[in-house]
């Protein structure tokens, strides 16, 4: 006796489906067989001893006629014994049916002559050569019908274990895909109709296509850089992406990526388990425009006090310049009246700078913009005697909104100024490569070291505080406030260290700018008239 095939190839021919690489189900599987065994042979003795081997193993024996082949249901037996010629027809007719039940299939022995070359019986599972012995007959029938069972009842088990996940891959209302990692571009494998009703595509439609189509040309989305990190990592991650349905509406996509290893530890797959988050999405931002309009109306208060100080003084100057028939006076009470002007007009525009537009972001070079913001400074810097030292590492340029991290910068540098502005003092600017301590990110700091007045901690503490100022008139207070807002909208930060010590005062503020930080100028929250409304109403 011999086993022709590799039981791998027994099994995928029963099924046509490889078995799962997964350890088999666990959960109870009763495979019955149906124990009838068909014989197509001429009537003889090989026949007779067969047919008697056989029943000690306990399987009834049908003849089985080579015409029958068309008619019969093959499925109906476990074992058919024949010549090698009608064995490979057999084979055939097997392979001609989509098996729905692999663990019914009859495993097809060939009955060679002794002179017979084993390789003649190709079409068959096993071959055993009569005449021989009905005992060495009976051992082999047994091991054959045993290693056909046995098959089969893993056979049975993986199917119902693919049966048990195929239900719960339908009934999830989530949408789960399987993507294979060992071709390239990962085109998908599966997914489930969950899928495809959250998509509006079928299985038929995505299978085989990497999954980005979903994306449409929105590709520069944070949450798909999130994913090309996982992936290149072999990580599990969750990302909300803006996807588009096969009808062009878009929804917001929360998807959780999983790798799948088989038991050598190898990537074969990525399961997704993807959720429609729109209304979350929506409602998110709903609140965080409330927030923002909450915000405005936080500003206009404030604005409001805060100009109505100097509107007052002009109101008074213009009185007093009404009944002034001096011009030395006239001209003195009018020029003050223009002071307080210009100033409500520093406050105004401040605060609307905030909400501007943006421009496109761009690659900025750190060093050339500090540069050109010290050379703008450089007449006030030499008239209070304050030394600079520029040292420049930020090799790399960063990707930002250039007029904006300009006021940034130029913020920094003109507070230094008036820190200093008392003594003779000294500003270090300096530019480093380094990963951003709150984010991880990789980017720019840019560290402004003064040896000015220094800062009480109660000033510390209130610093990025809208209208905070200890310059009294001079000052604004919005120059900080605007300047962390703008550093945030980048994904960076600003931190602060300072000293009134009388050995070494000074303050030393640090700005990091990631590399990569605003890909997009970000849509205004309000649009600009919501804001310009808002302020004739003060
Ligand atoms: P303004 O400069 O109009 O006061 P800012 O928001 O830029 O508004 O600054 C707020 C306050 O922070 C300043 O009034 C000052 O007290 C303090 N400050 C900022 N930078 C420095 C510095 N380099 N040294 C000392 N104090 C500073």
């Amino acid at each position: 006796m011999s086993f022709t095939r590799p039981a791998s190839d027994v099994l995928s021919r029963l099924g046509k489906v490889a078995l799962p690489d997964e350890p088999a189900f666990e959960g109870s599987v009763t495979v019955t067989f149906p124990g009838v065994a068909a014989i197509s042979l001429g009537d003889g003795t090989d026949r007779r001893v067969l047919t008697s081997v056989l029943e000690q193993l306990g399987l009834s024996v049908h003849p089985l006629q080579s015409t029958d082949f068309g008619s019969a249901d093959l499925r109906n037996y476990e074992l058919v014994l024949t010549s090698p010629a009608l064995a490979r027809q057999v084979y055939t007719r097997l392979g001609e049916h989509p098996l729905q039940d692999a663990g019914a299939y009859p495993a097809v022995v060939s009955i060679c002559a002794p002179d017979q070359d084993a390789g003649a019986a190709g079409g068959s599972d096993a071959c055993i050569t009569l005449p021989q012995d009905p005992a060495a007959l009976l051992a082999q029938l047994s091991v054959i019908l045993y290693a056909h069972r046995a098959f089969a009842r893993r056979y049975q088990s993986a199917m119902e274990e693919l049966r048990l996940n195929r239900r719960i891959f339908r009934s999830v209302t989530s949408g789960i895909s399987v993507a294979d990692a060992t071709k390239p571009d990962m085109p998908l494998t599966y997914v489930n109709p969950a899928f495809e009703v959250m998509t509006g595509y079928s299985l038929e439609e995505v299978v085989g296509r990497n999954c980005r189509f979903l994306q449409r040309n929105e590709r520069d989305q944070p949450g798909v850089a999130l994913l090309r990190r996982a992936i290149a990592n072999r990580e599990q991650t969750t990302a909300v992406l803006r996807n588009f349905r096969r009808d062009g509406t878009s929804f917001w996509n929360e998807l959780v990526i999983s790798p799948i290893r088989n038991r050598d530890g190898e990537l074969t797959h990525y399961v997704g388990i993807q959720n429609d988050v729109t209304a979350r999405m929506e409602f998110e931002a709903a609140l965080r425009q409330s927030e923002k309009l909450a915000a405005v109306n936080r500003l206009a208060a404030t604005m409001a006090h805060e100009i109505n100080n100097p509107l007052e003084s002009v109101m008074n100057l213009l009185f007093l310049a009404q009944h002034e028939s001096d011009p030395q006076r006239l001209k003195h009470y009018i020029s003050e009246a223009d002071n307080e002007v210009r100033r409500i007009a520093v406050i105004t525009t401040e605060s609307l700078r905030f909400y501007r537009q943006s421009t496109r972001p761009r690659a900025v070079d750190c060093d050339d913009l500090l540069t050109s913001v010290l050379d703008l400074y450089a007449p006030k810097l030499s008239r209070f005697n304050i030394a600079v030292v520029h040292t420049r590492r930020a090799h790399a340029p960063v990707v930002c909104l250039e007029s904006e991290v300009r006021q940034v910068v130029s913020n920094m540098v003109r507070n230094a100024i008036d820190a200093m502005r008392a003594d003779a003092g000294r500003l270090e600017v300096r530019t480093r490569v380094r990963t951003g301590w709150k984010t991880g990110l990789r980017g720019v700091s840019l560290t402004f070291a003064d040896t000015g007045s220094g800062m009480s901690t109660e000033t510390q503490q209130k610093l990025f505080t809208p209208f905070f100022t200890t310059k009294g008139y001079a000052g604004t207070g919005l120059g900080l406030w605007v300047s962390s807002n703008i550093v945030e909208r980048h994904r960076g930060h600003i931190a602060v260290r300072s000293s009134q010590n009388p050995r070494h005062p000074g303050t030393v503020f640090t700005v990091f700018l990631p590399f990569d930080g605003i890909r997009e100028a970000p849509a205004p929250d309000l649009p600009p008239e919501a804001v310009t409304s808002l302020l004739p109403a003060l």
